[in-house]
């Protein structure tokens, strides 16, 4: 199994320099719990690189709750240094540890260009692809009053549709490699009564894109209550031929590998045998190791 999806920092914690023994304590907790190999891949916007960027793409949002919310959530998570960041994935690599160096990117409509271009002059392995907000509507910050006041303005269908248009776009983009908690939008538990057709949206976007998916136990942890992606895409993402990572989405160590054993499972009884690695941004196909138990 991987684990391929790993922040070093809690959100609401000021970054501190990552070190050598935090990724080594990751990888042992994950080499614990059947995992071979694991990625870094911090938030993008928790780096001042991020902020010289794309500070402000917040400014022309009509909502003044909103517009003011994503002042906070930015001036709160934009202090960390990239190349600290980076150097510190390199020093576990060198080190022999299973690391490969990833960031987890979330989509800015119109910037993705800019990015692109901040990000080529890093040595990342896998950049994950995610969609947290609409327009500036954090859906996902369940501790946020304004973002969840939202669910009680917007309808379902709109809510889900809207996410679904952004994931497109991000997915025509081509900025990422794999496409993060797929039906990131379930996680307040708001879930139209038909998905179905978002979910043939989401997968198409994946294979016209040739993204990977993520399968991540981070759902089991939200009031969503299940793996991203619902067992439902799951079989529509194996079905369509994408491949799948593996993942935690942890933001502290005791996460790190959460529930490896069950995502084994959920693609065990669909047949998946492999799951998708990356190195220097080039695919490559890793068995998943039936022999290894599981606590
Ligand atoms: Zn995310
Ligand atoms: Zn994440």
């Amino acid at each position: 199994m991987l684990d391929y999806h790993l922040h070093l920092w809690p959100h609401g914690q000021r970054d501190t320099a990552p070190t050598l023994d935090q990724v080594a304590a990751y990888c042992e907790r994950a080499d614990a719990h059947g995992v071979t190999e694991i990625a870094l891949t911090e938030h993008l916007f928790r780096f001042r690189e991020a902020d010289a960027l794309l500070r402000g793409f917040w400014d022309d949002e009509p909502v003044a709750a909103l517009r003011a919310s994503m002042g906070r959530y930015w001036d709160e998570h934009a202090h960390a240094e990239l190349d600290a960041y980076v150097e510190c994935a390199l020093a576990a690599k060198a080190a022999g540890l299973p690391v490969v160096l990833g960031l987890e990117v979330d989509y800015y409509r119109g910037r993705m260009e800019d990015v692109a271009t901040l990000l080529a002059g890093y040595p990342f392995d896998v950049l994950l692809g995610s969609v947290h907000w609409i327009g500036t509507w954090r859906f996902d910050d369940l501790d946020d009053p304004a973002s969840m006041e939202e669910w009680s303005v917007r309808s379902v269908d709109d809510a889900w549709s809207d996410y679904v248009t952004a994931v497109e776009e991000l997915a025509a983009s081509g900025t990422c490699d794999v496409l993060a908690h797929p039906d990131l939008i379930k996680v307040t538990g708001h879930r139209p009564v038909a998905p179905e057709e978002c979910w043939d949206r989401l997968v198409e976007a994946t294979v016209s894109s040739g993204m990977a998916a993520e399968l991540s136990s981070a759902g089991w942890r939200k009031p969503a209550a299940e793996a991203y992606p619902a067992p439902g895409l799951l079989a529509k993402f194996v079905a369509g031929g994408v491949p799948l990572t593996t993942a935690s989405d942890a933001h502290r160590l005791s996460d790190v590998a959460d529930r490896s054993s069950d995502l084994a499972g959920l693609l065990d009884a669909l047949g998946v045998e492999t799951l998708r690695a990356f190195s220097d941004r080039a695919p490559r196909d890793v068995a998943i190791d039936k022999g290894v138990r599981l606590p």
